[in-house]
C-alpha cells in the first residue's frame, strides 16, 4: 500500500489528494519521502515563520514540555503571562489591551464574533464583513466569511452578517448605529492576495467610530511581521478595537489570539468564553520564543527588504504569463495573465520548489520571515523553469494556424 492509499482511504475527504509525502525539513527547505528536495515558499501557509526546525522553536518546544506543558485555565502559567505581554507590546494595546488565547485562527475570529454580539446586544444586531474576505471555516467564522459558494452547503448560517464591497462608498452606506463590529481583512490572501484600496482602513476607522462599532482585523495571516510590519494595519497608523492572530504566530505550533485594545478589553466576562487547551504553557512558550527571535533577527524589516527583493525580481523575469505583484511585504501574490496556476504548481513540484495557488489567477508566496539572498536567487531560477515547462505545455496545447 502507498501512502496515497492510506489518505485516500483514512482521511475526512474535505481536502483534496495530498500533492507529496514529507518526511523532513530544514529552514527553507523540504524533502519528501523519496529523499528529493523542495524550497519551500508556502511555509504552511505562512506559518513557520522562522523555516523549519529553527534551533529557537525546537529547544522552546523541548524545555517547556519538559518543565510544564497544560495546567487549564483555572491557572495561570509563566508563559501564557509572557506571550500576553509580548502581544500586547506588539499590537501597540498599552497596558488596558487584553488577550484571549486560543487554538488556530478559526477560534480567535470565533472569540471575536463573540465579542462583537456582546458590543453590540440587542441594539446592534448587524455585523458587516466584506465579499471575498476569508475568515475561517467553523460555523461562526464562515458566517463571517463573504463566499457564498463555502457557506452554500452549510446554510443557514449564523444570523446578522451582511457583506459588501470593499470600497469606503459602501462601508459608508451600509454603516448605521445598528452595526456591532465591521470585520476587516487587511490583504484578502486567501481570496488571491488582494490589497485593500488605498486610505480604506483610515476610513473605516473613523466611520466605526462615528456609529459606535467595533473595528476588527483579522491579522491571521498578515500579522508576525509577515507584512514589513507586525501587524497588517501599522502601515496605516490606526488604533483598531481589536485584532486576531494565529499561523506565523506559534511557527508551527498551532496557536492563535483574540488581542483586544482598551475600547473593547471589558466586554468579556467570567463564563462568557473559554478553551480547554487555549493559552497552554507549551504553545505560548513557543509563540513568546517566535516572536523574540522575529523580534532579535529584525525578521520584520527582513520581510519588508526581501520582499521587495521578491517582488523586483518576479517583475523582472520575462514571461507573458507574469501580469503583476500584488501584496505586501513577504506575502507576494503573482497575478498570471492566465488561468495556469494550478499547472504552475505541478510544474514548480516537478523542479523542486513548493508555491500555492489560492485561485486559477494567482501564485500566493508566503515563505519563511528568515529568507535571504540565496533562497531567493533560487526561488527565482526554480520558478522561471516552472514558467517555461507551463509555456511550452500551452503552446503545445493551443492549435495554432499553421497546422490547422
Ligand atoms: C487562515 C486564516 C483563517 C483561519 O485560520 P485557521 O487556523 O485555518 O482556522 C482566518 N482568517 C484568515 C485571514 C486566514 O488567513
Amino acid at each position: 500500500m502507498s501512502w496515497q492509499d492510506d489518505a485516500g482511504r483514512d482521511l475526512v475527504r474535505s481536502f483534496g489528494p495530498r500533492m507529496a509525502m514529507f518526511t523532513r525539513g530544514q529552514g527553507a527547505y523540504l524533502w519528501d519521502d523519496q529523499g528529493k528536495q523542495y524550497l519551500d515558499f508556502l511555509a504552511g501557509i505562512a506559518v513557520n515563520s522562522l523555516g523549519h526546525a529553527h534551533p529557537v522553536f525546537v529547544n522552546a518546544i523541548t524545555e517547556q514540555a519538559a518543565t510544564l506543558a497544560h495546567v487549564s485555565n483555572y491557572f495561570a502559567t509563566e508563559p501564557q503571562l509572557a506571550l500576553a505581554a509580548t502581544l500586547k507590546r506588539l499590537a501597540g494595546t498599552g497596558d488596558d489591551g487584553r488577550v484571549y488565547f486560543a487554538n488556530s485562527g478559526a477560534e480567535a475570529n470565533e472569540a471575536a464574533f463573540k465579542l462583537a454580539r456582546l458590543h453590540g446586544g440587542a441594539d446592534r444586531p448587524r455585523i458587516l464583513a466584506f465579499t471575498n474576505a476569508f475568515h475561517g471555516r467553523t460555523m461562526g467564522t464562515l458566517a463571517l466569511t463573504g463566499k457564498p459558494a463555502m457557506q452554500e452547503p452549510f446554510l443557514p448560517m449564523a444570523p446578522g452578517v451582511e457583506f459588501i464591497d470593499t470600497t469606503v462608498a459602501a462601508l459608508e452606506s451600509a454603516l448605521d448605529d445598528r452595526v456591532a463590529a465591521v470585520f476587516v481583512e487587511p490583504i484578502k490572501g486567501e481570496a488571491g492576495v488582494i490589497d485593500l484600496p488605498e486610505g480604506f482602513l483610515a476610513a473605516a476607522r473613523a466611520l466605526t467610530e462615528q456609529h459606535g462599532a467595533l473595528l476588527i482585523i483579522d491579522e491571521i495571516q498578515t500579522g508576525a511581521g509577515r507584512t514589513g510590519e507586525w501587524f497588517a494595519f501599522q502601515h496605516d497608523s490606526i488604533t483598531p478595537d481589536a485584532i486576531t492572530v494565529a499561523k506565523g504566530i506559534g511557527g508551527g505550533f498551532p496557536i492563535g489570539a483574540l488581542i483586544t485594545f482598551p475600547t473593547a478589553s471589558d466586554l468579556f466576562y467570567p463564563g462568557t468564553h473559554g478553551s480547554t487547551f487555549g493559552g497552554n504553557a507549551l504553545g505560548t512558550a513557543v509563540a513568546d520564543a517566535v516572536l523574540g527571535e522575529i523580534e532579535d533577527a529584525e525578521l520584520v524589516s527582513n520581510a519588508a527588504e526581501r520582499g521587495a527583493q521578491l517582488r523586483a525580481a518576479i517583475d523582472a523575469i520575462d514571461s507573458e504569463l507574469i501580469a503583476g505583484c500584488r501584496g505586501r511585504g513577504l506575502l507576494v501574490g503573482i497575478a498570471l495573465a492566465q488561468p495556469v496556476a494550478k499547472a504552475l504548481v505541478e510544474a514548480a513540484q516537478v523542479h523542486g520548489l513548493i508555491i500555492n495557488a489560492p485561485n486559477d489567477e494567482t501564485i500566493r508566496l508566503v515563505p519563511a520571515l528568515t529568507i535571504g539572498d540565496v533562497e531567493i536567487d533560487e526561488f527565482i531560477e526554480l520558478f522561471t523553469a516552472s514558467l517555461r515547462t507551463v509555456e511550452h505545455a500551452l503552446l503545445i496545447d493551443t492549435p495554432t494556424e499553421d497546422t490547422a
